[in-house]
């Protein structure tokens, strides 16, 4: 057979390809045509993103995701689909926490995210960088259980609800934000504001949410999966289909009491895709299923690739900024090394009494004169946050003696700075490093299964104490360090 032009050829190459494409084993999502008034929802779901949008070694970060929603689920705009965000967004590496979460709102309006949940990480920059972040967001933050303290209000950053029109079915979407945020984020930022019972704020917006015209209701939930289950029975009972949560770092993908719950973890690791068919001629949910999905093997999206890429040299133009002065240097093996280290992650996070560490997280020494940022990230180079645990004086004494400390000291006896000895049975805060959490071999997470973690990467601490203290060579670094062994 011979094809009478090119146009034709054209034409039947198409079909060919795209028949390929359909069987193809990763051929996208493609909805089902519609039945009379039966429509299709597909909600596309993250939560604790806290900046993760450059790729690691294992995921695909932003642009990769985006890939997978475009080449897995078909994800266009104007399809039907739903992009919501449980929380913590920005605070996490550099490219995110040095522009206060300024890049990862952008990253995430060109994912075209609808609305996102307030999560206590949101917090970190206080209420000013929250209110800086909405205003450069193309979506609303949600919460309908922080009230401001003096009018019981709920506060103007936040929007108890929103209600989105999608694929014809009118989506109410509720936000909830963990009640420990008090405690989860720096205290202050928060002061002013009530954190009520997940429950009694759903019984009082989601009648408001009905009355507004919503079908299905759905609720972003910055909440951890335990909290998730306990209010699955009483969000089904006033119509709720699906809960997303955040907050903790575990994943999350079931159906509890008629409720859709899921969780994706973190660090933009995995989504969520959870999908509902709705009547709305007979206004009944159909059915709903959902899954987590890892994000691996996307091809990187253009339009997002280029924004992580201005960002990230944004951020490598700032890592020349001359931060001290050092006028012998600080060996990577040297107590002013290990000490300094130590020290500064507790005068930033001082609700600890001790904090530990590997010698083997420090790989260079610090030469002699001017230090840039970028010095102390060759330093301390991994991507590790700081983790805040509750550790027993004895549990303490078993892995310390691998470690390098401040607060304390092992010579004549393990004592506090202070010199009271450590109590074996008195239980002390205690920051480590997520890295040394996660390995077996430390027994961290056989004394403390509810690690809280601060986000707060291994070196800020550091950067931040150098800068406040205007080194110069008149006035060096070398005289505020502590060379005494501990
Ligand atoms: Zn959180």
């Amino acid at each position: 057979m011979r094809y009478r032009n090119f146009i034709e050829l054209i034409f039947v190459a198409g079909i060919v390809f795209s028949s390929g494409f359909f069987f193809c084993k990763d051929s996208p999502y493609q909805p089902e045509p519609p039945e009379d008034g039966v429509r299709e929802v597909i909600i596309l779901y993250t939560n604790d993103e806290h900046g993760w949008m450059e790729p690691t070694s294992t995921h695909g970060g932003a642009a990769g995701m985006m890939g997978l929603w475009k080449q897995r689920e078909g994800y266009s705009a104007d399809g039907p689909y739903l992009i919501l965000s449980g929380g913590d967004m920005w605070t996490g590496p550099a490219i995110s926490t040095w522009t206060a979460g300024e890049s990862m709102v952008q990253v995430m309006n060109a994912m075209g995210y609808s609305a996102a949940a307030i999560g206590n990480h949101e917090f970190d920059f206080k209420v000013d960088g929250l209110n800086r972040n909405l205003s450069l967001s193309q979506f609303p933050y949600l919460s309908a259980n922080i009230k401001t303290k003096s009018t019981g209000e709920i506060p103007e950053f936040a929007e108890p609800y929103l209600i989105k029109q999608v694929n014809d079915v009118n989506v109410g979407i509720i936000g909830l934000t963990t009640v420990t945020t008090p405690t989860s984020t720096f205290p202050d930022n928060v002061q002013d504001y009530d954190f009520i019972d997940y429950a009694e704020a759903l019984e009082q917006v989601v009648p408001r949410v009905k009355a507004d015209g919503a079908e299905l209701i759905v609720v972003a939930a910055h909440i951890c999966s335990w909290e998730m289950k306990a209010l699955a029975a009483k969000a089904k009972s006033l119509g709720v289909s699906m809960i997303g949560g955040g907050h903790c770092t575990d994943t999350i993908n079931i159906n509890d009491s008629g409720v859709a719950l899921v969780h994706s973890g973190r660090n933009m690791q995995h989504y969520a895709r959870v999908q509902i068919q709705y009547d709305t001629v007979g206004d009944t949910l159909i059915s709903i299923s959902q899954q987590l999905v890892e994000n691996k093997g996307g091809t990187a999206d253009a339009e997002i690739a280029s924004i992580v890429a201005y960002w990230r040299d944004q951020v490598d133009a700032t890592l020349s900024e001359v931060i001290g002065f050092t006028e012998n240097g600080i060996g990577s093996r040297s107590w002013a090394m290990y000490n300094m280290v130590t020290d500064s992650w507790l005068i930033s996070y001082p609700a600890a009494q001790i904090s530990c560490t590997n010698a083997g997280g420090i790989r260079q020494s610090i030469p002699s004169g001017e230090i840039t940022l970028e010095t102390i990230v060759s330093v301390l180079p991994f991507e590790n946050s700081i983790v805040e645990l509750e550790l027993t004086g004895s549990q303490l004494m078993d892995v310390v003696s691998r470690l390098i400390f401040g607060g304390m000291t092992s010579v004549g006896g393990y004592r506090l700075t202070d010199g009271t000895p450590l109590d074996p049975s008195q239980t002390y805060r205690v920051l480590t490093i997520d890295y040394l959490y996660s390995r077996p071999d430390y027994n961290f997470q056989n004394y403390d299964e509810t690690p809280y973690y601060t986000s707060i990467h291994y070196r800020q601490p550091v950067i931040d104490w150098i800068k406040s203290l205007n080194t110069s060579p008149e006035n060096p670094l070398d005289q505020y360090l502590d060379n005494n062994p501990r």
